[in-house]
């Protein structure tokens, strides 16, 4: 049988690892750190940078197990800033209660109706693959919508999802995740993005996986680690992030290639009263994007405040102190600050990457070579399990 080697063990690797083990396959899993999961990770609160499960997503559906993951799903909506206060402001075709789903900011008649345009749009089948040439950014161009929904609703969220001011990604992508929002749940497991790791793991046996294995080079059928060992393979997979595989590759990506952004834990002190599971979103122009109090999810988390900045430079003081003027109540004391460099791959700058490694007989795998998501990630997995 031939041997297949998977280099990296992020959500594509470990995908890949489960496709191929009900396939029956001899395959070995290789992952340079000492935990699995790459981008994907951490408990409740600490996850590596603020995500969320889309229990929608088509290989969610496929590969999870939701019902085992005791997930705390985020209310449909957000909290907007509204000049005084934040505001929830729900998603009336989810809402109990149409009543307390009326938006309490003004919308616009242009911004009602591109919404039921939308809306109508998301009804009919989406194909992430198949991306428009049409960014975000001038797809919303066209549609005037008012200042007030665009810059306290639309563009902190979608700047949130896409990590990224300008909002870079195909009118596709903007359509295929507000379809997830509006079919699907947006939510964390109860032991955070490292639950779902932890499920996936249980279908890899433990000597088909192996941690702080640092893949160095290959070729010629032989791949060799950094501790100096050496392993034959029929068939190598690089489910390496894109930066790694640049590396092993011998290409260089310049720092456009990616997104980055920075998260903030911060103990809460003062008088609060638990809120709804939303999002709170901070109006354009600030130096966060959103912040949520990790209570309002899980009653039994820590009294922490998770908020995520695109700025690397923001120090903890500057992110309390941007806190501070919409929360003047509450006091911040930094229980933890993660940046997570090269957090998302921006699409259509890795060709390189894929004739490399047609030249050189390798199969990539990950969210680069499709669109920076889980999906894709998963989805990567599922079409090189389906070619090997
Ligand atoms: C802050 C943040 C927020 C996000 N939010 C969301 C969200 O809300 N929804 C969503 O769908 N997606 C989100 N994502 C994206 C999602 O996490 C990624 O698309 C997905 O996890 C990528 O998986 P991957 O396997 O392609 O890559 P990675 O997770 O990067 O895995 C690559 C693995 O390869 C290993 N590796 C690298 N080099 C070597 C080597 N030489 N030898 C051995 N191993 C190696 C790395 O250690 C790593 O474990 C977010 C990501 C971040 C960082």
């Amino acid at each position: 049988m031939k041997k297949v080697l998977i280099v990296g063990g992020g959500a594509a690797g470990l995908n890949l690892a489960l496709r191929l083990e009900a396939q029956g396959r001899d395959y070995l899993l290789l992952e340079k750190s000492d935990r699995w999961g790459g981008r994907l990770g951490g408990e409740l609160g600490f996850d590596l940078g603020f995500q969320v499960l889309q229990t929608n997503y088509p290989m969610v559906q496929e590969m999870v197990d939701l019902s085992s993951l005791s997930l705390r799903p985020f209310i449909s909506g957000a909290y907007c800033w509204d000049g005084q206060g934040f505001r929830a402001y729900l998603n009336p075709l989810k809402s109990q209660n149409l009543l307390d789903a009326l938006p309490h900011f003004p919308l616009g008649l242009k911004d009602l109706w591109a919404l039921a345009a939308w809306y109508l749009r998301t009804r009919f089948p989406l194909d992430p693959l198949k991306p428009s040439r049409v960014s975000t950014e001038a797809y919303l161009a066209g549609w005037a919508l008012s200042e007030t929904f665009e810059q306290r609703f639309l563009r902190p969220f979608f700047q949130g999802i896409f990590l990224s001011k300008d909002l870079h990604l195909s009118k596709t992508h903007f359509l295929f995740y507000l379809q997830q929002f509006l079919d699907g749940s947006a939510a964390i497991p109860q032991g955070g993005m490292q639950a779902l790791v932890d499920q996936w793991l249980q279908g890899i046996p433990p000597h088909k996986r192996q941690l702080k294995a640092e893949v160095q080079s290959f070729g010629e059928g032989v791949l060799t680690l950094s501790s100096g060992e050496s392993l034959a393979y029929d068939d190598l997979v690089l489910a390496s992030d894109a930066y790694a595989t640049a590396q092993l590759l011998g290409i260089s990506l310049d720092a456009s290639s990616f997104k980055s952004c920075q998260s903030f834990y911060f103990k809460v002190k003062g008088n609060r009263t638990n809120a709804l599971p939303m999002l709170h979103l901070l109006p354009e122009g600030n130096e966060l994007l959103h912040f949520y109090f990790l209570q309002d999810l899980d009653p039994s988390a820590p009294n922490l405040l998770s908020c995520t900045s695109l700025n690397m430079d923001l120090s903890a003081k500057e992110a309390s102190d941007a806190l501070n003027k919409f929360l003047p109540a509450l006091r911040f004391d930094l229980e933890r600050q993660v940046k997570v460099e090269r957090a998302l791959p921006v699409p259509g700058k890795f060709q390189g990457l894929s004739h490399a490694a047609q030249e050189k007989n390798v199969w990539l795998c990950g969210d680069y070579l499709l669109y920076p998501s889980l999906n894709a990630a998963m989805t990567a997995a599922k079409q090189v399990a389906e070619l090997i």
